[in-house]
């Protein structure tokens, strides 16, 4: 895999969705077939052999690259949704993230303990949604919780937050 063709692919949008932010746009390489086969090839490089047994994704950006993962590790995928979506039984994390607060949400019986989970999504920042995505799943008291994300912010030292617990595999750097 290009990393580098990769990360010049990324489409930097100044002040969105608030003023100061550099929103990191990955539709710019999810839309060309070549890019987009390459990553999910260096994705799947990436967490071979370990045994995953379910990909959750994280709404909405981790359901692109998510569930094209979840197929090459033979995984099951797991959504983790914003209120009111799921409609059967859930539990709910609130969090901070680097603009604004949100709530996310999983299915009560969408882990089991003997899964090996892979939390994925497109961008690592503060890294208080990945948090709540972690405290989430580890109520489910899963075998291991590995962490994916395309990009990372790493001024914003999210990784920080897991240092010792989890880890944190992140392909581009910022
Ligand atoms: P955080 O909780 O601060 O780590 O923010 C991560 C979440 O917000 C991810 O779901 C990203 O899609 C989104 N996000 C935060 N900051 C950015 C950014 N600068 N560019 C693109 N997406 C971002």
């Amino acid at each position: 895999m290009d990393i580098q063709k990769i990360k010049a692919a990324i489409r930097n949008v100044p002040d969105f969705p608030i003023p100061g932010i550099q929103f990191k746009d990955l539709t710019t390489v999810f839309k060309d077939a070549e890019l987009l086969k390459e990553l999910g090839d260096g994705l799947y490089d990436q967490f071979k052999g370990m045994g995953i047994t379910k990909v959750v994704g994280i709404e909405s950006r981790g359901f692109i690259m998510g569930p094209i993962l979840a197929t090459k590790l033979d995984a099951g995928f797991v959504t983790l949704r914003k209120p009111g979506k799921l409609p059967a039984e859930t539990y709910c994390e609130t969090y901070d993230k680097e603009y604004g607060t949100d709530t996310i949400e999983i299915h009560r019986d969408a882990i089991e303990e003997d899964d090996i989970v892979l939390i994925h999504d497109d961008l690592l920042a503060t890294g208080g949604t990945m948090l709540a995505a972690q405290k989430l799943v580890e109520r489910f008291n899963p075998k291991k919780v590995i962490i994916s994300c395309i990009v990372e912010l790493e001024f914003l030292e999210g990784r920080k937050l897991f240092d010792g617990t989890t880890p944190v595999e992140t392909l581009i750097k910022f």
